[in-house]
């Protein structure tokens, strides 16, 4: 069948690629080891999950608003408050199917035809997508290795155009694990400001920060920038709630409303259920988010130390959320692959330890390991990335 042009120019997830061919390796019988998760390990804590489960028992299985229930809106509204000293009303927030929806509805709404938006390098794999599928053209910017992977003011003010519409900010990064500081979101707020940009800042990795580094919306950090930035959060990765599908957007009130009449006439409503679970995590006690951040920067510390003394491997020690970005270039060189594409094929079928490659985030000579896993997963996998260095050497 002939489909749409707008989905046959979409981009296969390379994430979810790397993990069908491991799973088609495990599904023979080896013991692979799967590097490519992009969610906590952990379960829901219990009393998110009793609260969802009261809330059935309660009738809460029911259509809600399309927005969002009121209570959960009030819950966000604290939230922000709290953690960025940042006051919204309930027509600014609008509660959908995870982060990611939020981001499709917001390139929907504010994307016409060929308008540009600016995404640094390396980006999580959906922005430009999602972008393309609302017939706006991504434009890179390279963010830089010896930068920390992060762009200049220089850099964005150079890549603007009179189409260009919006800038994506997503700090902590995925799949870099980087982090903006409050001078380098402020440098890069006054070109916004000067353009007239809408910032999209993808938040979702907040709450997973390591060592001193500290996350800082650009939103708080003036009036002007606040009116041009739409904040996305949720809780998949704070609570470790990926499969409940509850994130959200933040920002201009009319942009928010058109946000919720496509959603109106797309998904109705984020599950009922799951809407009460998420006002049970904001309103109780934030232990569990803690603890998790805990056990992610333990087995940083550990496996980073481990990491760099392979032979080929640097890497910039993250400040956040569960990814190593390490350059593998010479890694490849080194084993006698003339990409890192190919030493990351080689390894699964060789080793059966699954690495994402940095292409697909738009930087070819890294690759992306996630440590939400175990300690010991982990420590085995680097055991045998170096037996695979060694053995091709
Ligand atoms: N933004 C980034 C940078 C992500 O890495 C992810 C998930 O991998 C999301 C957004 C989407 O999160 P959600 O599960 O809330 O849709």
């Amino acid at each position: 069948m002939k489909l749409a042009k707008r989905v046959s120019a979409l981009t296969p997830s390379t994430t979810l690629e790397i993990t069908a061919k491991a799973q088609e390796l495990k599904a023979q019988g080896y013991d692979v080891i799967g590097l490519g998760a992009g969610e906590p390990d952990f379960n829901t804590p219990q009393h998110i999950m009793d609260a969802a489960y009261q809330a059935m028992l309660a009738g809460h299985t029911k259509y809600t608003p399309t927005g969002g229930l009121a209570t959960l809106k009030k819950e966000i509204i604290s939230k922000l408050e709290r953690d960025q000293q940042l006051s919204y009303e309930p027509t600014e927030v609008i509660v959908c199917n995870g982060a990611k929806h939020a981001l499709y509805t917001l390139f929907q709404v504010i994307l016409d035809e060929g308008d540009e938006v600016i995404i640094p390098t390396p980006y999580w794999v959906s922005y430009p997508e999602q972008v393309k599928l609302a017939e706006g053209v991504p434009v890179f910017v390279e963010g830089k290795e010896e930068n920390e992977f992060k762009i200049t003011p220089e850099q964005l003010k150079a890549a603007i155009t009179e189409k260009t519409k919006a800038v994506i900010i997503n700090s902590p990064s995925n799949p870099t694990g980087m982090i903006y500081s409050e001078n380098e979101l402020k440098a890069l707020g006054e070109v916004c400001v000067e353009h007239n940009l809408v910032i999209v800042s993808d938040e979702i990795y907040e709450k997973l920060v390591y060592g001193d580094a500290k996350h800082v919306s650009i939103a708080q950090l003036s009036p002007e920038l606040k009116e041009l930035t739409v904040i996305i959060n949720g809780v998949s990765k704070s609570h470790s709630m990926t499969g409940w599908r509850i994130g959200y957007a933040v920002g201009n009130k009319t942009l928010i409303k058109a946000m919720t009449n496509l959603a109106s006439h797309s998904t109705s409503n984020p599950t009922s259920i799951a809407q009460y679970a998420t006002i049970a995590a904001y309103q109780q006690p934030q232990d569990a988010v803690e603890e998790m951040r805990e056990a992610f920067e333990s087995r940083l510390n550990i496996i980073y130390d481990k990491l760099i003394q392979i032979p080929g491997f640097s890497c910039i020690k993250p400040q956040g959320a569960f990814y190593l970005f390490p350059n593998a270039q010479e890694a490849a060189v080194l084993a006698g692959y003339e990409t890192v594409d190919e030493w990351t094929k080689a390894l699964l079928e060789e080793e059966k330890v699954a690495l994402v490659p940095g292409s697909g985030f738009g930087a070819p000579n890294n690759v992306r390991l996630s440590y939400a896993t175990s300690l010991e997963q982990l420590e085995k996998a680097l055991e045998r990335i170096q037996a695979f260095m060694e053995k091709k050497m």
